[in-house]
């Protein structure tokens, strides 16, 4: 089917040649010229703007940084909706406020244009292989529509409720990511300078109650000091950022929450934000003055 495709960033690039690989047409749309460049030699059509893009196809996928890029792409001026023709779909990749996705479904509503708030989980890698996890918020009949589309591009596609519901989900798994990475690194840091070797108390409790996929991809990576993202810092007090919103919106705590929020923005302004996230322990380092390195 013809498919428009705007935001060919690390994430999405892969994607869109994904679903041509899988047969489908894609008409593309990125301020960065070189990101359109290499999808025209993969078969995509460049457009000149989202409203272009939007009126070439009846499914719109976008994957964009973060809230206020959707909105400008899907309600700006010479946005999607200016370009979509009533009945169309948007898919939202993005991880963005799940305010937002509300807002800006309703906005799209007024001109029977569909949306699907779809983000996703994985990194580059998996965006790659096709293999993504999506969690995805919206009307079930319009999910069960797309959802063969969206296997193309993830191994999995949950639906978890009502538009919005997507991004809550991705919040959430933010939320649990941070809080592991930085647990591991207090853990790590403080055990080096008590004596003992951080590699082996890693290979000494991966397989115990503390052992998660967290520790198993981030902890080799930190005990060798490499901090090349991956998933950048930057990206991370985005999503912390936005799941702040969301408790506030609910009146719910977040202690958790704002802690990793803190440390990740002093290392934001220690110039490590395109540092991987793993690179938290960089935190614990600097203020306990020893590194939780291999020996
Ligand atoms: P990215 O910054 O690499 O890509 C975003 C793309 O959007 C860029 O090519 C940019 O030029 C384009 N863009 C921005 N404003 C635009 C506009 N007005 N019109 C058209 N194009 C515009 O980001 P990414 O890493 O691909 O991430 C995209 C989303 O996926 C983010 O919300 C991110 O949090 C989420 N995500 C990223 C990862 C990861 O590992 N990188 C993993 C899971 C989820």
């Amino acid at each position: 089917m013809n498919i428009a495709f705007i935001g060919l960033g690390i994430m999405g690039k892969p994607m869109a040649k994904n679903l041509i690989k899988a047969g489908h047409t894609l008409y593309v749309y990125d301020i960065v010229e070189s990101a359109v460049k290499e999808l025209i030699e993969a078969g995509a059509t460049a457009c000149g703007s989202s409203k272009e893009a939007a009126s070439k196809a009846p499914l719109i996928i976008t994957m964009l940084p973060n809230s206020p890029h959707v909105k400008t792409v899907v309600l700006g001026e010479n946005g999607v909706i200016e370009g979509a023709s009533e009945g169309s779909v948007l898919i939202d990749m993005s991880s963005i406020s799940p305010i937002a996705s509300k807002e800006i479904a309703a906005e799209l509503k007024k001109k029977g244009i569909e949306m699907l708030d779809a983000p996703v989980s994985g990194g580059e890698p998996k965006a790659v292989d096709g293999t993504v996890a999506i969690m995805v918020g919206g009307k079930k009949e319009v999910f069960d529509k797309y959802k063969d589309i969206l296997l193309i591009m993830g191994s999995t596609a949950t639906l978890t409720g009502e538009i919005g519901s997507g991004n809550t989900t991705k919040l959430a798994n933010q939320i649990m990511v941070a809080a592991n990475i930085a647990g591991m690194s207090e853990a790590l840091v403080m055990a080096t300078k008590a004596g003992v070797d951080p590699e082996k108390i890693y290979m000494a409790i991966r397989a115990g109650l503390a052992g998660s996929t967290v520790l198993d991809a981030k902890a080799p990576l930190v005990l060798e000091g490499k901090f090349a993202p991956g998933f950048r810092i930057d990206l991370h007090v985005k999503d912390l950022m936005n799941a702040y919103d969301t408790a506030e919106a609910v009146d719910t705590p977040i202690p958790v929450t704002k802690v990793a929020l803190e440390i990740m923005k002093e290392l934001q302004s220690d110039g490590k934000g395109s540092n991987d996230h793993g690179g938290m322990i960089q935190y614990y380092e600097k203020h306990a003055g020893i590194e939780a390195r291999k020996e």
